[in-house]
């Protein structure tokens, strides 16, 4: 028997897999699936973004663009768009500069500092460090986030419909110390998971300990479809309906729209707590860029289709990349899951793998030998510790489509190559 109770790898097997191994190594590639970015075609869709404000638009919505004046919230023009996008009002929005982990950054810090407006104090007060629950596989800039802020992560499952509801639900009864929960609730991070109604329902009505339990929800990929869009959630209504008026925030950005860390983020939540943030954003700035946020407007106003139709595009590049994923795992691999399972996400930007060994460190060491860079394992868990050693964060998006082949072949091999190694074990 070997070390998973299976039968011994035959050491043709494992000969075979060393042989392809070599030989793919022998090529000498050097490729890039680790990268979260998108390609210079989709970035190639937005320069007209570039020269979108000439030197006559100097006002939009009788705001000088030039100027200071004109609030912590937004042009008024980019509120409404946004707000359409994530079906609020435009009361429910501000529109900030590039990030919308910027963002999240504020509201965690207002909070800490100051409270929230259902906090009895702020939360770095409490007698114990604060807590978020933060699901896995996830986000590793979530978890960088939150613990550089002092918080201390409590991780929950990110299953097929969303967070593990039934431990969310357990947890934040008991834990008063629970602030809140970060993550991404359509075409997850890497998992390509989108909550279902029912799950955002719960979460929304959720009975927590403390009574100003809040919900980041990092929308970032809510427009990200391949082909039929997703039901998405609104968590501002659905808190509203609730009773829960101010448990939300809802975060998203241009960043994988148009230009990435060069576009504008945005938070949707209720009227009371866009002013508490306004409050405190005004504190520390008098505004954000009107020129940027006029010419987003002027450019996805513009656009044919809008940003419904700039993702379409997008969509058309993307689209085959992850078809290249998907096809040349199942040729490799089969699909009995022998070797691994990966998720089949319908949009979004990532494709997430487990090894059916515990293999994924000695997967992303063999496939960096061999040219071709994947997401450090255990980049999807807090500390970088996957405590199964089994998720690989595949991030197709960037290389051309040819590249996509190659690089998923090769990581197949590595695959093959890793787990005979551990089944002779
Ligand atoms: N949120 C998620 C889930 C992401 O995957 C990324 C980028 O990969 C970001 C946020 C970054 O967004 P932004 O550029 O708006 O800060």
């Amino acid at each position: 028997m070997t070390r998973d109770g299976s039968a011994p790898a035959s050491t043709d097997a494992l000969s075979a897999a060393q042989a392809a191994y070599d030989a793919i190594r022998a090529r000498g590639l050097k490729l890039n699936m680790q990268r979260g970015q998108p390609s210079d075609a989709d970035f190639d869709l937005s320069n007209g973004l570039l020269s979108t404000l000439g030197e006559t638009d100097l006002s939009m919505d009788g705001i000088d663009l030039r100027n200071y004046p004109g609030g912590v919230a937004g042009l008024p023009s980019a509120r409404r768009l946004f707000a359409d996008y994530l079906d609020v009002k435009a009361e429910n929005v501000i529109v900030w500069n590039n990030a919308s982990l910027e963002l999240q950054g504020f509201v965690l810090t207002f909070a800490l500092l100051h409270g929230t407006r259902n906090s009895a104090w702020p939360w770095v007060k409490g007698e114990a460090k604060p807590k978020f629950i933060v699901t896995t596989p996830g986000y590793d800039r979530h978890f960088l986030l939150l613990q550089t802020l002092g918080f201390d992560l409590v991780t929950v499952e990110m299953q097929a419909d969303g967070p593990d509801l039934d431990a969310i639900e357990r947890l934040a009864a008991q834990d008063a110390d629970l602030r809140g929960i970060l993550f991404v609730p359509t075409f997850s991070n890497p998992g390509g998971e989108t909550i279902s109604a029912d799950k955002a329902r719960r979460l929304a009505a959720l009975r927590a300990a403390a009574p100003d339990f809040t919900i980041l929800a990092d929308d970032a990929y809510r427009a990200h479809h391949l082909g039929t869009p997703p039901e998405t959630v609104n968590f501002v209504t659905l808190c509203r309906d609730a009773g829960h008026p101010d448990r939300a925030f809802v975060f998203a950005s241009t960043s994988k729209i148009t230009l990435a860390g060069a576009g504008l983020g945005f938070v949707a939540s209720s009227e009371d707590n866009i002013r508490w943030m306004s409050k405190y954003l005004n504190a520390q700035s008098i505004g954000p860029n009107k020129p940027e946020q006029a010419r987003h407007v002027k450019f996805l106003s513009s656009y044919p289709g809008g940003i419904e139709g700039l993702m379409r595009d997008h969509a058309a590049l993307i689209a085959p990349k992850f078809r290249a994923v998907d096809e040349t795992l199942r040729a490799e691999l089969g699909e009995n899951g022998e070797y691994a399972t990966w998720a089949s996400p319908q949009g979004g930007y990532f494709i997430s793998l487990n090894t059916t060994a515990p293999v994924a460190a000695r997967v992303v060491e063999l496939a960096d030998a061999a040219g071709v860079s994947l997401t450090p394992a255990g980049a999807t868990y807090p500390d970088g510790q996957d405590p199964g050693n089994r998720n690989i964060r595949l991030a197709p998006t960037r290389p051309p489509v040819g590249e996509v082949y190659t690089a998923m072949s090769a990581v197949a091999a590595c695959i093959r190559l890793a787990t005979e190694e551990y089944r002779s074990g």
